[in-house]
Parts: structure tokens; C-alpha cells; sequence
């Protein structure tokens, strides 16, 4: 019973020093002052507890979709144990083995790609991209091809170049003036089609990226940056035929395919990687999130060996390498929870499990669809699955922001952990996502469906 790891006095301190002294990631801290912060103490599998011993269903995999293999592996808290005893850190200008044996397992996943280039969060993986692409511009064409483009909806980091990247209002709001050089283009949700209804839809989704190189100027843009799926803005799957669209406006205009995939690598939409769905071929690949499931702080700018090329020695450049680093890029703690994270991935056929449950859960919601109210739409590839609620199925009004919180606090009481689009900025902002842990089990699947389905009623009947 894991109400007994803490006695009352200990709880009390614990949530004492908390509410005096941290200042939690995406919160309103004024609302503490009615309710205690939750504190969560102890995982294993796909559950967590909290301080005061209540279990939930993780199905948000740490909050921020990260814990793919699960709580409480022993096996990956060994390898970075052994492996900081043996090296802990050594900056990222050398060589250390577990970087190593990473970059070449993983690069076997991600066949056409060449280099792993480590940092320690999604966010500044992003950067490191963006620093390529600039640098390539400065190298090739005189600074001019530098402009990177970005998608509607999709979200790229927390530092100022990557919300500059962003393009959700929700998370950009108040924190201009942004980098110049970044420019966004339409969304792909054809749920919510911005040409009616059309058979087409992908194409012309697809179209706007054209239509964005063309108005500021092929000769001006060096990259695109885009999610597989949108995660965070709303559990956006691209729509038939959107993908090899995209990737041949990038050919057409000499324009680096950077993809995104600090959500969807590593297992999460049922493939190794989200992009491996489309039949397509990045430039640049972004990981970060499930590299390690988060039981170290690792990510990776993967490239093709074209674009490192660009940055080998070149007689007419005194500067030609990429002038980077990343203190703790060269943390050995990351590639060694990686290779055993990978290793896991592997031999429990997780990737498999994630499509296999992904596709059952998304057959039991559709199922309720019809006789569940608030749902419009569901959306999902593997384990990332999102459900967009409205107040009105006919004619898609979104609901109130504050039914996506009360279906999200009814779940927390009946012990499930969902995530959802923080804000109703956007109108087709409002929607539940699901993003569990990969080795989730039918009965796993059957609680989150069926808990969530009651909560919607719930919130819907008041
Ligand atoms: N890219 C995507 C698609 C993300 O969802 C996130 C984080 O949620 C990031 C980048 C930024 O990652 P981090 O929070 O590790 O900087």
C-alpha cells in the first residue's frame, strides 16, 4: 500500500517546501492556494502514485509524453548507474562509448540518415537545426536562403527561436518580439478544412507550404519544420496524400525537410519513427523526449550525411565546422539509459504493442462515438490519440475550455491521467490526448476508453 511511504508529518513537509519554493512548469500558482499541488511520488509500469497514496493510469506518459517504456526500470537506472561510475561526463568535442554505440544503433532505425548530434532537450535540439540551416545559408548562398518555415498548430520548444517557430498562440502570447526569419503557413486538420469539403483535402493542405516559399521567395528559404503528427496542438494526423505532397515542394525548391520528432520518435504513433508512416526522407530529424523515456535528459539533431558534409573542411571558409556545443550534449547518463532504452524498445516489441493497442483504443472510441456527447472528432496513429470535443457535432462550435478541465479533472478522480490543449485560443483548440505508456496491456486500453467515455457524459450532463 503506498499510502504508508509517508507519514502525515512527512506529506505535509513535503507539500509545505513545495508550495514555498517551486515554481511548477505551465501553472497558475494562485490556484494552490485552494488546492494542493499534486506531488507525484513513485511509478511502475504505466501507474504513478501520488504523496498521498492514490494510483493512476498514466495514460499521459509523465505529462509531457515522454515515459515511453514506462515507470520503474530497474534495468535502464543500472546502465547510467555503471556508466557514471565508469565516465560520468566529458564535453561532447570527444568521444565517449555509450554516445557511440547509440548513434550507430539508432541511426540503423533511421535508414537514409548519418549523424547524431546530442544535446538535452527537444528545444535545443530545434536550435541546433535551425544553427545548420543558417549556417548552410551563410555558407552557400550568402546568408540570403535562411528563412525557416513553420506549420500552424505545431509546437517546436520553449526558448525564444523555437516559439518564434511555433505556431500556437497559446504558448506565444505575451513573450514577443520574436527571431526574425521564421514564418508560418496553414494547418492540415481537415476536421477543421479551410476549403470546406473537398476531396482533396491533403493536396491543397499540402499547397501552402507552396504557396508560403513562393511569397517570400524560394531563393530565401532554407528549411521547413514540421511534426509528423501535430501532438501538442491538438493530436493533428495528417490528411491522405499531404506527406510526399510536402516532401516534393522541398525538392522542388532546394528547401531542408526538417521533421520534428520529439513526440513521435522512438515508438510512440506505432513506427519507429512518425515520418517512417509517409514514405518520405527528412534532412534533419529532431528527437528527444522517449530517446531515454525520460530517465535521462537526451536529445538528438539527426542529419543526413549531405547536410554534415556541408560542414567539413573547406580551403575558402576559415570557419567551416558547425561552432556548437552543448555542455550537457556530452552527459554520458542520456546515451546510456538510451541504449537500454533502445534495447527494450527491441526485445519487448513495443513498437508493435503501440500500434496494436493504439488501433484498439482508437476502435473502442469510435465505437462510442456516435452515442457520446461533446466528441467531434478523433484523431491518432499508434499510442498518441486525441478527441476533439464540441459543444455542437453539426456545426463543430467548440466547447468552453473549461468542459476540457472538468472532463480532465473527473478522469484524475477516478484515477486516470489525461493531457489537453491548454487553451482555447484557437477554436479547434480543445482537444483530450492520450499518450500512454507503449507497453499498455487490453485491460489498460479498456479502463482509459471506458473511464474517459463516463467522464465526457459526466461533464456534459453538468
Ligand atoms: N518539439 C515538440 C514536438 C514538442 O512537443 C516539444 C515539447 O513538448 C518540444 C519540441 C520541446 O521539447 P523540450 O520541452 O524537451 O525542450
Amino acid at each position: 500500500n503506498q499510502s504508508e511511504l509517508y507519514t502525515a508529518e512527512a506529506k505535509q513537509t513535503a507539500i509545505m517546501q513545495d508550495k514555498a519554493n517551486v515554481w511548477h512548469h505551465l501553472s497558475q500558482h494562485s490556484l494552490h492556494e485552494k488546492q494542493d499541488p499534486l506531488m507525484i511520488v513513485k511509478g511502475e509500469g504505466s501507474r504513478v502514485w501520488d504523496i498521498h497514496g492514490k494510483s493512476y493510469l498514466d495514460a499521459s506518459s509523465g505529462g509531457v509524453w515522454c515515459v515511453n517504456v514506462g515507470y520503474g526500470r530497474t534495468s535502464i537506472a543500472e546502465a547510467i548507474s555503471k556508466q557514471l561510475v565508469q565516465l560520468n561526463f566529458f564535453a561532447g568535442t570527444a568521444g565517449t562509448l555509450p554516445a557511440a554505440e547509440f548513434a550507430e544503433k539508432l541511426l540503423e532505425k533511421m535508414p537514409g540518415m548519418g549523424r547524431v548530434y546530442y544535446a538535452s532537450s527537444g528545444s535545443e535540439a530545434n536550435e541546433k537545426a535551425f544553427k545548420i540551416v543558417r549556417q548552410i545559408a551563410h555558407k552557400k548562398y550568402g546568408g540570403k536562403k535562411h528563412k525557416i518555415l513553420y506549420r500552424e498548430r505545431d509546437y517546436h520548444g520553449s526558448t525564444i527561436a523555437t516559439l518564434s517557430a511555433t505556431g500556437q498562440e497559446e504558448r506565444r502570447g505575451q513573450y514577443g518580439p520574436f527571431a526574425p526569419g521564421f514564418v508560418e503557413f496553414p494547418h492540415c486538420c481537415e476536421y477543421r478544412s479551410q476549403f470546406g469539403e473537398v476531396e482533396n483535402y491533403g493536396y491543397l493542405a499540402a499547397q501552402e507550404l507552396e504557396k508560403a516559399i513562393l511569397k517570400e521567395g524560394p531563393d530565401t528559404v532554407g528549411a521547413v519544420i514540421l511534426e509528423p503528427i501535430t501532438a501538442g496542438g491538438g493530436v493533428i494526423t495528417p490528411p491522405e496524400g499531404y506527406w510526399p505532397e510536402i516532401q516534393a515542394i522541398c525538392k522542388k525548391y532546394n528547401v531542408l525537410l526538417h521533421i520534428d520528432e520529439v513526440v513521435c520518435g522512438l515508438g510512440r504513433t506505432g513506427k519507429w519513427f512518425g515520418y517512417q508512416h509517409y514514405g518520405i526522407q527528412p534532412d534533419i530529424v529532431t528527437l528527444a523526449k522517449g530517446v531515454a523515456s525520460s530517465y535521462a535528459a537526451i536529445s538528438c539533431t539527426v542529419t543526413t550525411e549531405a547536410v554534415f558534409n556541408e560542414f567539413l573542411d573547406n580551403p575558402s571558409e576559415r570557419e567551416a565546422y558547425f561552432r556548437d556545443i552543448s555542455t550537457f550534449g556530452g552527459c554520458t547518463a542520456g546515451p546510456a539509459a538510451a541504449l537500454e532504452n533502445l534495447r527494450i524498445l527491441e526485445d519487448e516489441n513495443l513498437v508493435e504493442n503501440s500500434r496494436e493497442m493504439g488501433d484498439y483504443l482508437l476502435s473502442i472510441l469510435k465505437e462510442m462515438q456516435s452515442t457520446t456527447p461533446l466528441i467531434g472528432d478523433i484523431r491518432g496513429q499508434g499510442l498518441l490519440v486525441g478527441i476533439e470535443l464540441v459543444s455542437d457535432k453539426a456545426s463543430k462550435e467548440p466547447v468552453d475550455e473549461s468542459i476540457a478541465a472538468k472532463v480532465a479533472g473527473i478522469c484524475m478522480q477516478k484515477g486516470l491521467i489525461i493531457g489537453r490543449t491548454n487553451r482555447s485560443f484557437a477554436k479547434y483548440n480543445n482537444t483530450l490526448c492520450l499518450c500512454p505508456v507503449l507497453t499498455l496491456t487490453k485491460q489498460d486500453v479498456e479502463f482509459i476508453a471506458y473511464t474517459l467515455i463516463d467522464a465526457i457524459k459526466e461533464a456534459a450532463n453538468g
